[in-house]
């Protein structure tokens, strides 16, 4: 789109549509994208990809088939197929354009992975342990499979808030190197929460040989050496169900 060209009421509408859909810096989980209508091909509306609204950093979701510009105005690129003269979205992603280059094309939604919200039940592994937190680096997000997630650094769960009881020593729990389960509290110091029965520990090393200890009753039992070691146990453990 030509800055300053002549505006329709149509369009105009269609891009305040667009705006309520998806607002300003946010992330859009391709779940969500997938909800957005395909827009009539007929009738393109190539306000979605009006440049000024990139400028403010927003970015335009689009699926494939629609209409992201025409060759007057783009070379086509990755992403992007041509249909007469018209450039079309090949997968659903965010339009992106080279301004110099005058190239229009589409970064797959897959590349801009999904944040962490609250709520969410993350697995990861115990990095480290201090006196009233337990370190946990998360390595993946339930339901969101082996898909790549933005990297929050380092979570923390804080000693009241690994079971419902009362916790006296966080070694008594968790160990370096355990598979944890727990939920997203929240997000700005991103606390987690082993409380529930279905969270906590789901794989842990015997300390002595790092054999992979099978549960005992409520502890754990090294198959090797018969070492007993206490977790916050999660009710899934060993059964790799996330
Ligand atoms: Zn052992």
């Amino acid at each position: 789109m030509i800055k300053g060209s002549g505006e329709e009421p149509e369009s105009v509408q269609s891009s305040e549509e667009i705006e309520q859909k998806i607002p300003e810096g946010t992330t859009v989980e391709a779940s969500k994208v997938a909800k957005v209508p395909k827009r009539n091909m007929d009738k393109p509306s190539k306000k979605a990809i009006e440049e000024e609204n990139m400028d403010e950093g927003e970015m335009v979701f689009v699926m494939p088939g629609d209409i992201i510009g025409t060759t007057e105005e783009f070379s086509p690129g990755v992403g992007t197929f041509l249909h007469v003269a018209d450039i079309h979205a090949a997968s659903t992603g965010i339009v992106k354009i080279d301004r110099k280059a005058r190239i229009i094309s589409v970064v797959p939604s897959t590349k801009y992975p999904p944040s962490i919200n609250i709520g969410d039940i993350v697995v990861g592994n115990i990095t480290g342990l201090r006196e009233s937190v337990a370190l946990v680096e998360i390595a993946a997000i339930k339901g969101e499979g082996e898909r790549e997630f933005q990297k929050v650094g380092t979570a923390a769960i804080h000693v009241s808030n690994v079971k419902d009881s009362y916790c006296k020593r966080l070694d008594e729990e968790f160990s370096v190197g355990d598979i944890i389960k727990a939920k997203v509290l929240n997000t700005e110091n991103m606390r987690l929460s082993t409380a529930e029965k279905g969270l906590g520990v789901m794989k842990a090393q015997c300390f002595n040989c790092r054999t992979v200890m099978v549960k005992d009753n409520n502890k754990l039992k090294c198959p090797e050496c018969g070492r007993v070691e206490k977790r916050k146990l999660s009710s899934d453990y060993g059964t790799g169900i996330v």
